[in-house]
């Protein structure tokens, strides 16, 4: 049998359809009651009660408690210790899934074996995925998690039959979701959501508190705030307040604290009006909606509330009144989201072909999916949007993926972020994947990366070269992401690749005075821009004759000495090696990518044998930078050149600029490099 879970933070409830009456009908608890506390209670001799039994225990103060446990859902931390073991909202929800399982089974005498569960339309894809795996640890399949909302909308759309678009209102005890469903001839289309997540009836509970506290100090001169248990006691009372404002038209709170007792009237008009900013402000997000999806108030025909806060008057008084629309309740508002799980479980029966052709359901994301991306100039990471908020679900999108040529990369980290904002740190980074089992000649590649909601709100990530499916594989997101707040320059990189650079001088006689001296002050400091613990440099002279002035190393005081020696004509004995032969030779003599930056400032002889040379460290994946300067060949330059825009022509006043500019192409891999 299929039925449909309500997993709520405070009650739960499990409904199923009813094929002879085509309506979907409560499963009772073995209290005979609909809902069923959303608790659980460990007590000291080892037991463990779940729902009623747990509640009345809580009530006693007796065992260890769990409740509100949904709010941890997903996050991996400890809600409970007991008896050495530690239980997750996900361990906790499992168990509490058993038990309604268990009762709703005695209750219609079936075996339950698929269960579609509603979660809040603002849960992330970890809340999901935890949901979803709680359900399938009770032995029972999880066809759908489907957004509270959209149930609460499908089990009052199915009893409606007229077209309507409608805007469910859901105000909670912590949190406030608005979700507008287009109906038409009982199909669901969910056209968009929004929420405020940290408003909710508490905050009337809040706004009571310090009505009577304000007053309580203005005449006593001593707040009862101060204190926190008085406070706590304040708050829990001013819930009871609340609900009893919900149906009297006055309450009367009384207030004792250091020696001093009064009482207060509170009307409800009064109550009203100083928590007018809070309906305001659920307002705010039903216009946000409502702009974000290019409508107009007069678009929506109804309102439907949902959600124990609604049952404050003014609500609906506040809607009517700024909307003017038709506002409507459920007839059991706390029984509409199991009702509408219910309906789902069927649609999504494969034997209900009868109603899956009458009704279908449309969700959208709550939240965009991005990817983690370097800004245009290099210098942040950002969130680039793939799927927007508010897309149908599933939804998918499919992203390039470039390589350059010269980078024999073998694998791509790619990170998922899920929020609205550009800066990633304010994103929730959902997973972290690595791509590998792509064929990389050097020559330069695309990957198609395939983001995927799925209909359930969990995302699917997949990564192809053409057709080919490529491996993705999950890795744990690192604990310490900070530096997805900084520069991408500095990320701190365990895998950080090796560099091998040399840097080739023409040391020629048309080299001589300025240019030798302008050339030392540049590769000076390009030396201090690139050094780190895994970068190696080697200085190669050429002229008539090539040498190499210092060996390929890390220890940058040896490369600075030798810089400083760096004379015209000082080659003596040299090889006639072309340069670049010597520099592939030595950029290939430690593991690591290859750089070779090239100053020349004349036309060199036996060029074809340097364009020889410059395809062969092109094939290996060695990057050649040439720099020109005064009479340089500019097409031979541009030949040997292996990346993009890798030929660079200067002048001696620029030459500083330009070796700066090559260095912050090397730090922010802006640039083909090949790694062996
Ligand atoms: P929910 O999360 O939908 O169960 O809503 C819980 C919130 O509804 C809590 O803040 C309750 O205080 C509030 N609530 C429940 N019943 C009433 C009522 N009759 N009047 C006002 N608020 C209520």
């Amino acid at each position: 049998m299929k039925v449909g879970i309500d997993l709520g933070t405070t009650y739960s409830a499990v409904a199923r359809y009813d094929k002879q009456s085509n309506k979907p009908i409560m499963l009772s608890n073995s209290f005979g009651k609909e809902i069923t506390p959303s608790v659980i209670c460990f007590l000291d001799d080892g037991d463990i009660l779940v729902g009623e039994d747990a509640k009345d225990m809580q009530s006693n103060g007796t065992g260890v408690n769990a409740a509100a446990f949904k709010r941890n859902m997903g996050d991996g931390s400890t809600v409970v210790s007991f008896n050495g073991k530690d239980y997750t909202a996900e361990d906790l929800s499992a168990m509490l899934l058993k038990h309604l399982i268990s009762d709703a089974e005695a209750a219609c005498g079936e075996k339950i074996d698929e269960a579609v569960i509603t979660v809040p339309a603002y849960f992330e894809d970890a809340q999901r995925i935890a949901t979803k795996r709680a359900g399938e640890s009770c032995g029972i399949k999880v066809p759908k998690i489907i957004n509270e909302p959209t149930a609460a909308a499908i089990s009052y759309g199915y009893k409606h039959s007229a077209d309507k678009t409608l805007l469910v209102y859901d105000l909670g005890g912590g949190t406030f979701d608005v979700t507008i469903v287009r109906i038409t001839k009982g199909n669901i289309e969910v056209i968009g959501t929004h929420g405020n997540h940290i408003l909710g009836g508490k905050d009337w509970d809040a706004a009571i508190v310090k009505y009577v506290c304000d007053k309580f100090y203005n005449e006593f001169d001593v707040d009862p705030r101060d204190d926190l248990p008085t406070k706590n006691e304040l708050i829990v009372a001013a819930e009871g307040y609340k609900k009893t404002l919900s149906i009297a038209e006055s309450v009367t709170i009384p207030v004792n604290y250091e020696g001093c007792s009064e009482k207060y009237t509170l009307t409800r008009e009064e109550f009203e009006s100083m928590t007018e900013h809070l309906m305001n402000a659920t307002k705010d997000v039903m216009d946000e909606l409502i702009k974000d999806l290019g409508m107009e108030w007069t678009d929506i025909d109804e309102i439907l509330l949902v959600g124990g806060s609604t049952r404050m008057p003014g609500v609906a008084k506040f809607l009517r009144d700024f909307t003017g629309r038709e506002v409507v309740t459920h007839s059991d508002t706390d029984l509409a989201v199991a009702k509408g799980a219910a309906i789902t479980a069927e649609l999504y029966s494969s034997s209900a072909t009868g109603m899956r052709a009458a009704m279908t359901v449309t969700d959208v994301t709550a939240h965009s999916l991005g990817a983690l991306s370097v800004s245009q100039d290099g210098t942040k990471y950002v969130n680039e949007i793939m799927i927007k908020k508010n897309s149908k679900v599933p939804s998918t999108e499919r992203r390039k993926f470039s390589i350059k040529p010269g980078n024999m990369t073998d694998k791509i980290e790619v990170y998922t972020l899920q929020g609205e904002s550009r800066v990633p740190l304010d994103c929730n980074v959902l997973a972290k994947v690595v791509i590998t089992g792509f064929y990389n000649d050097g020559k330069g590649l695309i990957v198609d990366i395939e983001y995927n909601y799925d209909e359930n709100g969990i995302v699917n990530i997949k990564a192809f070269q053409g057709e080919d499916a490529l491996q993705v594989k999950s890795e744990p997101v690192p604990e310490d992401i900070r530096w997805m707040g900084g520069n991408p320059r500095d990320r701190p990189n365990e895998d950080k690749i090796a560099k091998n650079i040399a840097i080739c001088v023409d040391l020629s006689r048309s080299m001589q005075g300025e240019p030798i001296e302008a050339a030392k002050d540049s590769i000076r400091r390009f030396v201090h821009t690139l050094e780190d613990e895994k970068t190696k440099f080697s200085l190669i002279g050429f002229g008539d004759k090539v040498k190499v002035v210092t060996e390929l190393t890390g220890d940058t005081g040896v490369v600075i000495n030798s810089i400083e020696d760096l004379k015209v004509n000082m080659l003596g004995r040299g090889t006639d090696m072309s340069p670049l032969e010597t520099a592939r030779s030595v950029v290939s003599s430690s593991p690591g990518v290859g750089i070779i930056v090239v100053l020349t400032d004349g036309i060199w002889g036996k060029r074809d044998r340097a364009v020889d040379q410059a395809a062969r460290c092109r094939d290996g994946g060695i990057a050649i930078i040439a720099i020109g300067l005064g009479e340089a060949d500019t097409s031979f330059l541009r030949q040997i050149a292996t990346v993009d825009d890798g030929a660079l022509f200067t002048t001696i006043d620029k030459l500083g600029d330009t070796f700066g500019t090559i260095a912050t192409a090397i730090t922010s891999g802006n640039m083909g490099l090949a790694v062996r």
